[in-house]
């Protein structure tokens, strides 16, 4: 396999779990963890017999305890293992249950590893049919690139981390594929752009490319409009030849549910929002 051949270090799948989805962007701020949150919770709408986990492996900006409205410790099992917490019948696990709330997470290039296998090998998450990672943002050929040119095992250089993480996270799982979140703006098209390279790189198959924030629909006249372009997202998927997954509206209700730590799938499943997502879980 490619990844072997550039001595990047090859992980064991993760026990219990069948199918892994990675959520990544190249740039943040463009609804990767709003859109990882409602995406598990419309793989659970759309298939309710089957068992669907949501991992946080942004290491250094956990927002799944808030947008899953989740808080506490985890408990171990007798074999050591942390217990994830469950809220709207998704199990999660995330680095803001391991740390205080309020503190800055600071820390150097190999403590994120340790930190990052701890939620990876560490976790029961008994039996999953899906596990939704969300991913650290930045997943750009810079990071790629510096990982190619100097070993990741054992190196503690700081920014090789975030490629390193990217790697160890998507080769610790059997099937997996990176659905990639956008806005339409050339800036965030870019970056896309860059994931899905980086992705193809590492050989993990790009399930498709999501756009979000795409149309505004003013709530008092109903006008439309496309605050960062209408259909870049669809071209870019076109122009890297993978799946156009469809476009999630910038809707206040997503903003505010979010905040409230009730994603739209959950709390207002009759809107088009919450359709958009399960549109976008059904095709992933
Ligand atoms: P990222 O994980 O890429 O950093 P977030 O998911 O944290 O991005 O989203 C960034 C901000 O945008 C949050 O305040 C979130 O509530 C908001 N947001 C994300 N997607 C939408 C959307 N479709 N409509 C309205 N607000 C959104």
């Amino acid at each position: 396999r490619q990844h072997m051949a550039r001595g990047l270090p090859k992980q064991k799948p993760i026990s219990g779990v069948k199918q892994v989805v990675v959520v990544a962007s190249g740039k943040g701020g463009v609804g990767k963890s709003t859109t990882a949150v409602n995406l598990a919770l419309g793989l659970m709408a759309n298939n309710p017999s089957k068992s669907v986990g949501l991992l946080d492996a942004d290491i250094h900006g956990p927002s799944i305890p808030k947008l899953m409205n989740l808080k506490g410790n985890p408990d171990l099992t007798e074999s050591n293992r942390m217990v994830p917490l469950t809220n709207y019948g998704i199990p999660c696990m995330s680095m803001g249950f391991l740390v205080d709330e309020e503190a800055p997470i600071v820390w150097r290039g190999l403590m994120v590893m340790s930190a990052l296998e701890k939620l990876l090998r560490q976790v029961d998450w008994g039996t999953l049919d899906y596990l939704v990672v969300d991913m650290p943002p930045g997943t750009g050929d810079v990071q790629l690139s510096i990982s190619q040119n100097i070993p990741v095992a054992g190196n503690s250089l700081t920014h090789s981390i975030t490629h390193s993480l990217a790697h160890s996270v998507i080769h610790s799982f059997t099937q997996h594929g990176a659905v990639i979140v956008s806005t339409p703006q050339d800036i965030a098209l870019l970056d896309a752009r860059r994931g899905a390279e980086m992705f193809r790189k590492v050989n993990v198959p790009v399930l498709g490319l999501v756009q979000n924030m795409s149309v505004f629909q003013c709530p008092n006249c109903q006008h439309q409009t496309h605050i960062f372009g209408s259909d870049g997202a669809r071209k870019l998927a076109d122009t890297l030849g993978v799946h156009f997954l469809g476009d999630i509206p910038l809707h206040l209700n997503i903003r505010e549910m979010s905040d409230r730590g009730q994603p739209v799938v959950i709390s207002s499943p009759d809107s088009p929002e919450a359709e958009a997502y399960r549109k976008l879980a059904a095709a992933v």
